[in-house]
């Protein structure tokens, strides 16, 4: 087995290996259900860094991963006895208000975007909790409580400079390198290491938002009120619907504790006289919710509401889809498959892919499936690592019952590493052949494959 650590000459962040003592924090991944040893996490702190890691896997051999913030579901910021491009030290947001634009290192999370923006009174689109890497989000597409009003996070990429796998550094935007910016909008970490991002910014600041909970028992109307709302509702609100249990803990008042909810997650981007209003007709006439924790607060907070609840560690089992439709008959096959939740943690949440993701066309960049009306996600969760066979099977089974209503595809980032090619070229449609190209033309040995792999052309 060859030694990598020597080989990493003139690499100035810091080399971990199987010997070091921050060897077993350093591996650590989100998914506590992944264990994964590689034989070397390279620690970049600049593009002279990736630069290097990317050079000695090419000239090893050895299985390359790049690590944003590791939270992918199957694990895929990791590689069993191979390389880890760790990017996680590679932070900082400039942002410039006046261009509203945000220059992204790769290593940042959600929060950092957040937090760094919002002293501005600026946001753009991501996903809803905020230890979520940025660049993985981004890469496979990004949705979030504003993507009904500005676009998913690649909509509002405007360029990344990125280390392509024959160590050149390259800038890639709408006029350098078109095809490859079109194959980072949607197709992963195919093409190369992105060293950092470039997003446009909206005004975001306070926003009225919370979770409102009804018994389970009443999930079929608010489905269907939610089913029928949607299309009509303001942009500037984000809603997800989920099906869920409430915690044994607090904050939640203990005589829900353990009882099944229907959760509608708001975020209104304005006033709470108008966001009531604009809910006005998905709530009126609904039962009385079990609580409503709507109220004023700064944009991060609601980023990271959730971050307490789900921590690092615990042992995930991921199914989704992209939902065009959700007759009443999948209703039901959804409320028999949540009866049966595993566990606490466990869910199935329904996010919105409509308004401003709609008006890109699908061949504009490689995410295609933007004729979807929600992203599907049934997520098998638990920190007991003995509970990871019912989670996973939970998950299958009430992915198989619900699948049948739903488009062949999948959002990539709700994909686990067991669903088959054939999944994956679902997902892209008529955009595969044009990322087997891209990839073919900047990844031709598929050194950078760890990952829902694009192969080059033969
Ligand atoms: C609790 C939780 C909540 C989530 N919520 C949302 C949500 O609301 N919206 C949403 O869209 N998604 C959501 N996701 C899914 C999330 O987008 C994916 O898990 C994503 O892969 C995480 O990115 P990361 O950088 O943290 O992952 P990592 O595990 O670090 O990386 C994942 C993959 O991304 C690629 N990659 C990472 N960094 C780079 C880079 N710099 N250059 C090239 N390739 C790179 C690599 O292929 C890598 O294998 C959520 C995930 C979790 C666990």
């Amino acid at each position: 087995m060859t030694d990598l650590a020597p080989l990493a000459k003139g690499f100035r962040g810091q080399i971990v290996t199987p010997l070091d003592a921050a060897y077993d924090a350093a591996r650590k991944l989100y998914n506590g259900m992944i264990d994964k040893h590689p034989r070397l996490i390279a620690k970049c702190v600049d593009v002279a860094d990736v630069i290097t890691a990317v050079n000695l896997g090419r000239d090893t051999g050895v299985a390359v991963a790049i690590r944003g913030g590791g939270h992918n579901g199957p694990g895929l910021g990791s590689v069993e006895d191979g390389l880890v491009i760790d990017l996680s030290a590679m932070k900082g947001v400039r942002v410039d208000p006046v261009a509203r634009t945000a220059q992204v290192a790769a290593g940042c999370t959600q929060g950092d975007v957040d937090h760094a923006t919002h002293a501005f009174g600026l946001a753009t689109p991501a996903g809803i909790i905020s230890t979520t890497g940025i660049a993985g989000l981004t890469l496979s597409g990004g949705h979030g409580y504003l993507s009904r009003k500005y676009g998913l996070a690649i909509d509002n990429l405007i360029e990344a400079d990125v280390v392509l796998a024959d160590g050149r550094f390259v800038r890639a935007n709408k006029e350098t390198n078109p095809d490859l910016f079109w194959g980072l909008r949607g197709g992963g970490g195919n093409f190369g290491v992105v060293t950092s991002f470039v997003f446009r910014l909206h005004p975001v600041s306070q926003v009225y938002a919370g979770p409102i909970a009804w018994d389970q028992r009443h999930a079929r109307t608010i489905m269907q009120r939610y089913r029928e709302f949607l299309p009509e509702a303001t942009e500037d609100l984000g809603i997800f619907l989920g099906l869920k249990t409430v915690l044994s803990s607090a904050p939640f008042p203990e005589e829900l504790w353990g009882k099944q909810i229907c959760l509608l997650m708001c975020c209104y981007n304005g006033g709470e006289d108008e966001g009531k209003k604009a809910l006005e007709p998905l709530l009126g006439g609904l039962p009385d919710p079990w609580f409503n924790w709507m109220g004023m607060m700064p944009y991060p907070a609601v980023q990271s509401m959730f971050d307490g609840l789900y921590p690092p560690g615990t042992q995930w089992y991921w199914r989704g889809d992209f939902v065009k439709t959700l007759p009443d008959e999948a209703i039901d096959a959804h409320l028999a498959q949540a009866a049966n939740s595993p566990s606490e943690l466990s869910l199935m949440h329904l996010y919105p892919i409509d308004g401003a993701v709609h008006r890109i066309d699908s061949g504009e960049t490689a995410w295609n499936c933007r004729d979807a009306s929600w992203s599907m996600v049934i997520a098998g969760i638990d920190p007991n690592p003995q509970k990871a066979g019912p989670i996973t099977r939970w998950t299958k089974a009430y992915w198989e019952a619900v699948h049948p209503y739903n488009l062949a595809g999948a959002y990539p980032n709700f994909m686990m590493d067991d669903e088959g090619d054939a999944r994956l070229k679902a997902t892209f449609g008529d955009n595969y052949a044009r990322l087997t190209a891209v990839k073919t033309s900047y990844d031709p040995t598929n050194l950078f494959r760890v990952n829902q792999n694009i192969r080059p052309a033969a």
